[in-house]
């Protein structure tokens, strides 16, 4: 699951990010208007947005509106101070799922996000499978033959980074980013610390992870599917 967040107050922003990596989402930020448009109108595929209104450069109602005329389902959140009736219709009728006021509660929040990825709004399915390993990224767990696998937060993040993009390359650089928010400390030896404790929990699954010098790794198996 990718979340894209649009906020230009660093605090607010720096915490989401924060506490949404923990829980296991691949999160990317920005801080104005302009750039939300960008990356949203990029080959990126994001599964929610959590969208401020009163951004710089462009303001959020118009990154919305932009990003419903080209068609795109992604779920979005409006989080933002304003509280008035007409800007909470206003944001609705332009294709917004739900609307938060600032102060907000982040468990509300958090609930909220997975309520709208449960709905299947999201467009994808949140099961992915290799073989006979599943991975649920709404329930936060993987299986094997339905057996759930003892992996921590963040080795959980790797495999589902990997299993989105089952026999594609995924760099190391793509997986600290998924792993770490921007203020922490980051070591690609973390990352291959990872993979090699994966590679024993998925053995049992018939199901590899290849590494591609100077590339990164790859998830294999022959009858991957993922929607
Ligand atoms: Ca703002």
């Amino acid at each position: 699951m990718r979340i894209l967040i649009a906020e230009d107050d660093e605090v607010i922003s720096d915490g989401l990010c924060r506490s949404m990596r923990l829980s296991g989402y691949a999160v990317d930020c920005v801080k104005d208007g302009q750039a939300a448009k960008t990356i949203l109108s990029g080959e990126q595929p994001f599964d929610l947005v959590i969208l401020d209104l009163g951004l710089p450069k462009v303001d959020g109602f118009s990154v919305l509106r932009s990003l419903r005329e080209r068609n795109r389902q992604v779920p979005v959140i409006i989080l933002t101070a304003r509280d008035a009736e007409e800007d909470r219709v206003r944001g609705l009728d332009l294709g917004a799922d739900d609307y938060m006021i600032k102060p907000f509660s982040l468990p509300e929040l958090e609930a909220r996000v997975r309520a709208l990825i449960r709905r299947g709004q999201c467009g994808v399915n949140p099961v992915y499978s290799c073989g006979t390993l599943t991975l649920d990224s709404v329930g936060r767990r993987a299986m094997i033959d339905g057996a759930t696998l003892e992996l921590t937060t963040r080795e959980l993040s790797v495999l589902e980074a990997l299993m989105l993009r089952t026999g594609w390359v995924v760099s190391k650089e793509q997986l600290l980013e998924r792993l770490y928010s921007y203020s922490e400390e980051a070591s690609t030896n973390a990352i291959e610390v990872y993979i090699h404790r994966l590679r024993k929990k998925i053995e049992p699954a018939g199901v590899t992870i290849r590494t591609i010098r100077g590339l990164g790794y790859v998830i294999d198996k022959a009858s991957a599917t993922h929607a």
